[in-house]
């Protein structure tokens, strides 16, 4: 038997990441509630933790009363930083709409810099002028001699992973395009006008639309000072239309058992295109209903079947499956798998192989032997495999949040 690479971490069978953009989240006491009742089982101010790894955004200068880096107490700032660097807030959702020129963006660097806090991922807003994008989210932060021109600092900070405004209705990237999941009987005529739309992307030749054509998850690209980078494609298969279906009241639309058992069925991974902070009541922004949609979402993940993750951990797996390098010697008592990574290589956390006999088979990276490797029972396939660990991120404990 030849020896393959896994579409995902064993057991799961589908890879799902929340990019929330933190949009409308009114303070620092709301904002940490939310991560806190997403990301573990505490008891929180919206009731018990749903436990999943859902990260988070942050941007530095948009008008108050909302949070954001600068507007928030020095208590609210240092537990940004405390998430970033658990790895909790991954985004960088542009400087905010405040944020006009080359030195706003260099003052927020510095001091991501300052206290060791690095985000690889950047999420145009709106069409604030230090956004990326040229038509949807149309800004000039990549234009050299811009007021607001700032992609090489960004890009040199580390920002890798660019999204410009790309969305699509299509559940599951990476594979083939398919318009099941969009139709709602309930609502034929809203949900035909957003089939149409996205159907229409796929035929239009403009630019804009090559990663809807290709339903691909990540390309690599170019700012337009040069930069290389890769820009990701995010969904939201609402059926009255993706902009309407990108706030935590219509999460109980989106997260249905339809949408997750398709992206089983076709073995997706995408990027959810929402901001979990937009609600009617944005002191209370998961509703009953919300609740449930996520609860649900914790299940599918506690049955082995859908990987939550954060966007960046995402879009690293699904680069590191990808480039991953390796080679096979078959022993005598063994099977030895080699694999090359570069320091630069994505981590290669959950990566599963397919292999003959998990207990006779050893992986070797860069030379080193691995020692935590994971030996899997046969999947729905009926193939057994190896893994390398992937562990969940610890939520940080914090002292001291923002008060109510
Ligand atoms: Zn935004």
């Amino acid at each position: 038997m030849s020896i393959s690479i896994r579409r995902f971490p064993y057991p799961f069978q589908a890879m799902l990441a929340i990019c929330s953009d933190l949009d409308g989240t009114p303070d620092g006491h709301v904002y940490f509630s939310m991560m806190r009742y997403l990301n573990t089982f505490e008891d929180t101010p919206f009731g018990s933790g749903i436990g999943l790894e859902i990260g988070n955004s942050i941007y530095f200068n948009v008008a108050s009363p909302q949070f954001c880096y600068w507007n928030t107490s020095d208590v609210g700032r240092a537990m940004a930083r405390r998430l970033i660097r658990s790895g909790h807030i991954d985004c960088l959702h542009s400087f905010g709409s405040r944020a006009t020129t080359r030195a706003d963006a260099a003052r927020a660097l510095e001091e991501l810099e300052k206290h060791n806090c690095l985000l690889q991922v950047w999420v145009d807003h709106a069409k604030v002028p230090t956004n990326f994008g040229s038509d949807v989210t149309a800004g000039t932060g990549d234009i050299p001699g811009s007021l607001a021109y700032h992609a090489d600092l960004t890009t040199s900070y580390g920002i890798q992973y660019v999204w410009r405004g790309r969305v699509t209705s299509i559940i599951g990237q990476n594979i083939q395009r398919n318009f099941r999941g969009i139709a709602s009987i309930a609502h034929p005529l809203a949900s035909c006008k957003t089939l149409v739309k996205e159907f229409a992307k796929g035929l239009s030749s403009s630019t804009q639309y090559t990663m809807n054509r290709n339903n691909e998850l990540i390309r690599n690209t170019y700012l337009r000072n040069g930069s290389k980078v890769k820009e990701f494609l995010r969904f939201n298969p609402y059926w009255g239309g993706i902009n309407i279906g990108a706030t935590a009241d219509i999460l109980p639309e989106v997260l249905t058992t339809r949408t997750l058992n398709w992206l089983i069925k076709k073995e997706g991974c995408s990027v959810l295109y929402t901001h979990l902070g937009r609600a009617i009541d944005p002191q209370h922004p998961f509703s009953p209903r919300t609740k449930v949609s996520l609860s649900l979402l914790s299940e599918y993940t506690t049955q082995g079947k859908i990987l939550v993750t954060t966007t960046r951990r995402l879009l690293d797996y699904c680069l590191a499956v990808k480039k991953v390098q390796f080679s096979v010697s078959p022993l005598k008592e063994i099977t030895r798998i080699d694999i090359t990574k570069d320091q630069t290589d994505p981590p290669l956390d959950g990566l599963t192989m397919y292999v003959q006999d998990p207990a006779r088979t050893k992986v070797y990276m860069n030379n080193c032997e691995i020692q935590n490797l994971q030996k899997n029972a046969p999947d729905h396939t009926g193939r057994p495999s190896i893994s390398l660990p992937w562990q969940k991120l610890t939520f940080p404990p914090i002292e001291e949040v923002p008060h109510a």
